[in-house]
C-alpha cells in the first residue's frame, strides 16, 4: 500500500517564531497517522534544525528541505548539499518545484543530477512536475509531463524510482485559488502512473505516492484525496494556517 502524504511547503514564509509555532499547534494534535499516512514539512533551510527536533517524537511525521544542490561540496557559496541535509536527519527534499524551474532554471537534466545525489544519500526526493497554463489550454499536458519525467526520472532502475514520490502541480493552480478540479488531477496522476507502469510495470508503478498541489485547502482536500490516484497533497499557503492543515492531514485517505 503507497503512502498517503499531506505535505507542507512553508516556502520563503513565516519567521523562526511563526514556524515554531505553527509547527507546535499542529504537533499537538492527535492524527490517525497510522502506517500509511505520513506529514511532511518542507521548511526554509534555516528551520530545518528546528523543526526536525520538534517532529521527531512524532512517529509519521518528517522534515524535508526544500531544495539541494547537486554536487556533494564544494566551493558553491550559498548552496545546501545533500551531506548536510543527511548529517541533520533530514530525510525528504522537494526537488524541481515550478518556482525553482522559473526563478532559478532548474532544467530536467539539472534535476536529474540531484534526484541522483538525494538517493544516494538515502533522502527521499519529493519530484514536482506540472505544466504551465498555455500548455493546459493547448491540451499538451499529457506529453509536457511525460519529458518532465522522463528526463528526471527515468535513468532510475526500479529500486531507486520506488523511493521517489512524485507531485503533480499545475502551475496555473499555484497560489492562484484556482484548483484543479478532482476529475482533472485523478486524470493527470493516473496518466503519471501509467506512464510510470508502462516503464517499470504495474507493481512499481503502485507502490509510488503521487501528491497533487495547486491551491489545495481545508475546503477542497476531501475531495481531491478521494481521487484513487491522488495520494495526497504538496500544499503552499494553506500550510501556513494550523486551522487549514489540521483539515488537509485529517483528509487524507
Ligand atoms: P499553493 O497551495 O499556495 O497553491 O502552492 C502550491 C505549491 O506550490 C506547493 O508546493
Amino acid at each position: 500500500m503507497r503512502k498517503q502524504i499531506a505535505a507542507a511547503n512553508w516556502k520563503m514564509n513565516l519567521t523562526l517564531t511563526e514556524g515554531e509555532q505553527l509547527l507546535d499547534q499542529l504537533l499537538a494534535n492527535a492524527y490517525d497517522l497510522n502506517g500509511n499516512r505520513q506529514v511532511v514539512f518542507a521548511v526554509p533551510a534555516p528551520y530545518l534544525a528546528m523543526a526536525n527536533e520538534k517532529v521527531k517524537k512524532h512517529a509519521h511525521v518528517a522534515v524535508a528541505a526544500q531544495n539541494c544542490y547537486s554536487k556533494k561540496s564544494g566551493a558553491y557559496t550559498g548552496e545546501i548539499s545533500v551531506l548536510m541535509l543527511a548529517s541533520m536527519d533530514v530525510s525528504h527534499v522537494v526537488l524541481g518545484h515550478s518556482e525553482r524551474r522559473e526563478y532559478f532554471n532548474e532544467s530536467n537534466q539539472f534535476l536529474a543530477e540531484k534526484v541522483n545525489i538525494a538517493l544516494e544519500h538515502a533522502i527521499t526526493p519529493i519530484f514536482c512536475c506540472g505544466e504551465p497554463l498555455q500548455i493546459r489550454e493547448s491540451g499538451k499536458q499529457n506529453e509536457y509531463v511525460a519529458k518532465q519525467l522522463e528526463e528526471s526520472l527515468y535513468h532510475l532502475n526500479a529500486e531507486q524510482l520506488q523511493k521517489v514520490v512524485i507531485a503533480y502541480e499545475p502551475i496555473w493552480a499555484i497560489g492562484t485559488g484556482k484548483t484543479a478540479t478532482s476529475e482533472q488531477a485523478q486524470e493527470m496522476h493516473a496518466y503519471i502512473r501509467a506512464q510510470l507502469a508502462a516503464k517499470y510495470g504495474s507493481s512499481v508503478a503502485d507502490e509510488i505516492s503521487i501528491l497533487y498541489g495547486g491551491s489545495v485547502k481545508a475546503a477542497n482536500a476531501k475531495e481531491l484525496f478521494s481521487q484513487p490516484d491522488v495520494d495526497g497533497g504538496l500544499v503552499g499557503g494553506a500550510s501556513l494556517l494550523a486551522d487549514e492543515f489540521k483539515v488537509i492531514i485529517n483528509s487524507l485517505k
